[in-house]
């Protein structure tokens, strides 16, 4: 579904992403694991050309990406949930949803239902200032709201970052739930051990570089990976 090969991204002379090769297989859950700085959200928004990529190729479906206009790549089926809850304060959790799915004219309702099914926390709260969220409740939001888009890859950057652990699990659930629907999932996560657990693939990105990669099961029996990522114990 989506191969990125050889990309390389630079901020003025600091290259972020030195020349990776990644690929998403249709209905598969991919997660790029490592740790601060590594390059994993400058991978993701090059995807969507909010970050010029330097050079190499990104190629959906066998189109390539590279230099599309982000709407147009939004447009294709990418939607990405940045890292932090970028939802609108000042908006309810109805009208940000409703705005997730500007690009689409037909009937909303069935949408904004499947959502509230998965988390009914928003339903509840459906008139509440998005703004006076909890922060768990924000990046539900946030989730809602890229689904609005009814995205065939979902692009996450750091979902569970600041949320108390039964919320994370909550997020990892629905994560896998909306796999299991059929949308295919490019994920990254500091909680390396939750996202190996579900993904059937996985990259270790270090200062740039694709350093390590292999099925989640066998990243999470790495004794290396298991040393850096994953706790001692
Ligand atoms: P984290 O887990 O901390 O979010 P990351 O793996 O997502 O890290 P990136 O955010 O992609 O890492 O950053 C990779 C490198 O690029 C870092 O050294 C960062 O300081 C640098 N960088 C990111 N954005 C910019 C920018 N807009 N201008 C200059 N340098 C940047």
């Amino acid at each position: 579904m989506l191969k990125i090969s050889n990309l390389e991204v630079a901020y003025g002379g600091i290259e972020a992403v030195r020349g990776i090769d990644l690929e998403v297989p249709e209905g598969s859950i991919v997660t790029l694991i490592g740790s601060n700085g590594a390059g994993k959200s400058t991978t993701l928004r090059s995807i969507v050309n909010l970050v010029k990529s330097k050079s190499g190729s990104i190629s959906y479906f066998g189109e390539e990406l590279m230099g599309l206009d982000t709407t147009k790549i939004v447009d294709k089926g990418i939607t990405l949930v940045p890292e932090g809850r970028h939802v609108f304060p000042d908006l309810t959790v109805l009208e940000n949803l409703k705005i997730g799915a500007y690009m689409r004219k037909d009937s909303l309702k069935e949408d904004i239902q499947m959502i509230y099914n998965l988390f009914p926390r928003l339903e509840e709260r459906s008139w509440q200032l998005a703004g006076t969220l909890s922060g768990g409740e924000q990046q539900m939001l946030a989730v809602g709201r890229a689904m609005m888009s009814r995205p065939k890859l979902l692009m996450m950057d750091e979902p569970s970052l600041g949320l108390a652990p039964l919320v994370v699990k909550g997020i990892f659930d629905i994560i896998q739930t909306l796999n299991k629907e059929g949308m295919t999932i490019l994920l990254i996560e500091q909680n390396a051990n939750s996202a190996l657990k579900i993904a059937d693939y996985a990259y270790v990105l270090e200062t740039g570089k694709i350093t390590k990669q292999g099925t989640g099961k066998e990243l999470l029996n790495d004794e290396s990976i298991k040393e850096a990522y994953l706790g001692k114990s």
